[in-house]
């Protein structure tokens, strides 16, 4: 019968150890991975380790470490579980595993880098649990949400859908902007606002319902017109935009400035039984000009006033610039960059078209000149720098 110290060192002998200062080089070019259980982790880990106690390595590794040949340096308190972690890894087809001697308590010793890691409280554990079951979200996942940054351009159609959704999924910081008042005609789409709202500001409304849903929720609102005086202070921070507005020169003018700050926009639209989505990724797929280089004669647009929108339509298209928000703040799936998505209602079909880059394109073509923010005319022209 074979004493732990047996186990351990014919663990040792099929494994291969580095020291604290070996490791240390690698330190932000390599996958740390920290066995301990997770109330020794949130006292302290290694910066950037993935956590991922030994009792549920098997089963859990290849979610959080699904590139097999990348290499990994594994650590526990001292060595020892960390010796068994990186023999089962190699079992498991890790090719490039070693364990750290001595683990994180020789490491702290030393005077090594370290920091306490950030741990979702426990009613967020409980709020996020369904994130938290997926290993593309997980913990990491919910951070990066929490930590992200999104503004909605209008708190109307399809706003409403997108920030009650964004809200709920815990994106911490939503910024709104819109300038109009809620009016009882709002209602049979915009379902941020209700009747007690009536006459109030929308951005007011909407902070009050968004606030209700998730507190860890913090909402920016602004109550104005977004101009070329201000487009850029109001969009400058933020991680991605969605567009919910339904006018041409103010999507010219988002283009323009979501290029010069380099900020994605999920893009949303809606007419009578139809809606459009795609994400216009600044200089990887193609912008709004792209697209649409000049806006149809205003006889040929009506605005949703003039010519009417089904209800609930909406909701599917913000709905779906939420989702596509997410997947853009955690970097997960297929966006749809490159793509537009079609949706007819009355049919209940939805169709994808590729979409290419313009070479031409006067905003982001390779020979445009630089961008000048200014107001524009109904013909949307981007503005030389003459
Ligand atoms: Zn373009």
């Amino acid at each position: 019968m074979p004493t732990p110290r047996d186990l351990l060192s014919e663990a040792k002998a099929a494994i291969r150890e580095v020291s604290t200062d070996d490791a240390e080089q690698h330190l932000g070019q390599v996958t740390f991975l920290d066995v301990r259980e997770p109330e020794e982790y949130e006292q302290g880990t290694l910066p950037g380790a993935v956590h991922l106690p030994r009792g549920n390595l098997e089963f859990q590794v290849e979610g959080k470490l699904p590139d097999k040949s990348a290499p990994v340096i594994v650590y526990c308190a001292a060595g020892v579980r960390s010796a068994f972690a990186a023999r089962t890894l190699g079992q498991l087809g890790y090719k490039d595993v070693v364990s750290m001697a001595g683990g994180f308590n020789r490491w702290k010793d030393e005077g090594k880098p370290w920091n306490t890691p950030r741990t979702l409280s426990a009613d967020q554990r409980n709020r996020y649990q369904r994130h938290l079951l997926l290993p593309e979200v997980g913990e990491v996942g919910q951070q990066k949400l929490l930590d992200s940054k999104v503004l909605l351009l209008g708190a109307g159609g399809l706003g409403s859908p997108a920030a009650l959704y964004l809200a709920a999924a815990g994106v911490g910081t939503l910024g709104i902007i819109d300038m109009d008042v809620v009016d009882a005609s709002n209602l049979q789409r915009q379902i941020l606002h209700n009747m007690d709202r009536i006459g109030e500001r929308k951005v007011d409304s909407a902070k009050k319902t968004l606030t209700a849903i998730n507190p860890d929720v913090d909402v920016a609102t602004y109550d104005v017109r977004l101009g070329a005086d201000n487009v850029l202070d109001v969009i400058d921070g933020y991680d991605v935009i969605v567009d919910g507005t339904d006018n041409f020169p103010t999507r010219y003018l988002v283009n323009d400035a979501s290029l010069l700050k380099r900020i994605p926009v999920v893009h949303g639209s809606i007419f009578r039984f139809e809606g459009q989505a795609t994400v216009f990724a600044p200089y990887v797929g193609p912008c709004y000009r792209c697209l649409i280089p000049e806006p149809p004669p205003a006889e040929l647009a009506p605005s949703c006033a003039e010519a009417g929108v089904l209800g609930v339509l909406p909701g599917i298209i913000g709905s779906i610039q939420a989702l596509e928000t997410i997947k853009l703040l955690l970097g997960i799936g297929e966006p749809l960059i490159g793509r537009l998505l079609a949706y007819d209602s009355l049919e209940e079909t939805f169709r994808t078209f590729n979409v290419r880059r313009d070479p031409e394109c006067p905003a982001c073509g390779p020979n445009a000149g630089p961008i000048v923010i200014a107001e524009y005319d109904e013909l949307c022209m981007p503005h030389r720098s003459s």
